[in-house]
């Protein structure tokens, strides 16, 4: 363990020296107990929440409601409920070369875990893991970001409140404190943040073959097809792309529509735009960039953009921190707008002829964190799913997916490792153990000296098992 910060190596110490009073004694009552208590300092903090994301996002109070303080509600609840099943062990069949031994999987929690959050769901995306952790039977230690920092040390003092230290401690910083983390021996590592990050988290767990999940984003499209409601697609395509002013891993990050509806739905998207957010980037609906540097770095996309001959649909103005809807057409692969995942209310619009141009494209990039398609023609749908991969697909609706805790949610390669919410998420925490008993196994007639007798044996399970 040579950690650059004593203090943090000593916190892991404790916790991980708990590992082995963990799996004797954090049973379900207590995982259960455990859940309550982290649902109850969510809810006693409610009014708080909402405080600290206005502080650091600006953040409109219903978004910060039903992004960040229910979507944590639903993940413990669900788990709860569903603990004592996803707990228990799965009894499995005997193969034929096994015949005469029982044998089940066993999910086991993996220990002490790490929790590195991002910063743009500050609450949802540290205690959600959180939750999936602590349901799988962990210790962790949570490190939230840098970037909102009135939600850091909200989340450092609301786990501070309902658990010991050795359980559950925050560890507040950035980078280096990040660092320091990475350092140990953790048992495994729950990542959320960019690709580029990602990497740097995934070549620290291989010094010490941590297992990892990671949960990143990238440029994820959305294609409104020509036979698309166009209503509907405007209404779901502004909420996905506007919601947290599309700073969100799913948000769709450009649009491809059919050149025969390309007008019409301009129209609709611009519309719909305007009744959202009249104001353009003084909208009291619209939440804010979380630093100047990153919203600078949204003015120098659009820059680039119509510097290399992008031409502006709707700009809806930027002041500071507060940007606009912004729409722009004519973006070509060498502009950062089509290089960047966009991270912010900008939506490069692509028209296109054939759906093949736009799989071919799809398939050229990063494999996407989601995809969505407005069409209502099944077959055409079925086509581009079949064609390409993302993380999920959404057909007539964005983002909604990731509230469905029947589904895991992750990405594919670029976009992600593992996947997290629900029983997916139980199921990162956990190792799923191999256990298998021997009743009357009858391999030990076929053990050495290999005597004519053991290898008469031998020639008749091969012609069973062969
Ligand atoms: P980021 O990768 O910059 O930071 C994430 C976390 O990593 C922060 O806690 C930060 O302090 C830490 N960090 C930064 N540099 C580090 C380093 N060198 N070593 C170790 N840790 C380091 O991401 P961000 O800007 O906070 O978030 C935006 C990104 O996250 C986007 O790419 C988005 O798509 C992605 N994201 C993914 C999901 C998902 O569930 N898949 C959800 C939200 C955001």
């Amino acid at each position: 363990m040579d950690s650059p910060r004593p203090d943090i190596a000593a916190l892991f110490a404790t916790m991980k020296a708990g590992n082995d009073a963990r799996r004797r004694r954090f049973g379900l009552a207590e995982r259960r107990a455990a859940l309550d208590r982290l649902a109850d300092v969510v809810r006693r903090n409610e009014a708080a929440i909402v405080a600290a994301l206005q502080a650091d996002l600006g953040r409109p109070e219903a978004e910060a409601v039903l992004m960040d303080y229910l979507n944590i509600l639903q993940e413990i609840g669900h788990a709860r409920r569903r603990l004592r099943a996803w707990m228990k062990p799965r009894r499995v069949w005997p193969t034929l070369a096994t015949f005469g031994a029982s044998a089940r999987i066993e999910p086991q929690p993996r220990g002490t875990c790490l929790i590195i959050a991002p910063w743009n769901l500050p609450f949802h995306l540290a205690l959600g893991p959180l939750a999936s952790c602590l349901a799988a039977g962990n210790a962790a230690i949570v490190k939230p970001s840098e970037l909102t920092p009135a939600s850091s040390t909200l989340i450092a003092r609301m786990i501070a409140e309902c658990f010991p230290p050795d359980l559950v401690a925050v560890v507040e910083g950035d980078k280096a404190e990040a660092e320091a983390l990475l350092a140990l021996p953790f048992d495994h590592i729950f990542f959320t943040g960019s690709p580029a990050v990602g990497r740097i988290v995934m070549a620290a767990a291989a010094k010490t073959l941590a297992s990892v999940t990671l949960e990143l984003g990238g440029k994820s499209p959305v294609i409104v097809g020509p036979g698309a409601n166009l209503k509907q697609a405007a209404d779901w395509i502004t909420f996905g792309k506007f919601l947290n002013a599309g700073q969100n891993c799913i948000s769709p990050d450009h649009l491809y529509v059919h050149a025969s509806v390309k007008d019409a739905f301009l129209e609709v998207l611009r519309e719909r735009i305007a009744r959202a957010y009249g104001g353009g980037e003084a909208s009291p609906h619209l939440t804010r960039i979380v630093s100047p540097s990153h919203a600078a770095r949204l003015s120098a996309l659009i820059a680039d953009g119509l510097a290399k001959g992008a031409v502006p649909l709707l700009a809806a103005g930027q002041s500071g921190q507060a940007v606009g809807p912004h729409l722009v057409e004519g973006t070509t692969p060498d502009m950062r707008l089509s290089q960047e995942e966009i991270f912010g209310p900008i939506l490069p619009v692509l028209a296109y002829d054939r759906i093949d141009e736009v799989i071919e494209a799809i398939n050229a990039q990063d494999k996407p964190l989601a995809l969505y398609i407005f069409d209502r023609d099944h077959t055409r749908v079925e086509e581009i799913t079949r064609r390409t991969t993302s993380g999920a697909v959404g057909v007539n609706l964005t983002l909604v997916h990731y509230t469905h805790l029947n589904l895991p949610f992750g990405g594919v390669n670029t976009s992600g490792i593992g996947a997290a919410h629900g029983q997916a998420g139980f199921r990162a925490f956990s190792h799923e153990r191999a256990v298998m008993r021997n009743r009357f196994l009858l391999l030990p007639l076929i053990f050495p000296p290999y005597s004519p007798r053991v290898m008469r044996l031998i020639d008749l399970i091969k012609r069973v098992l062969g």
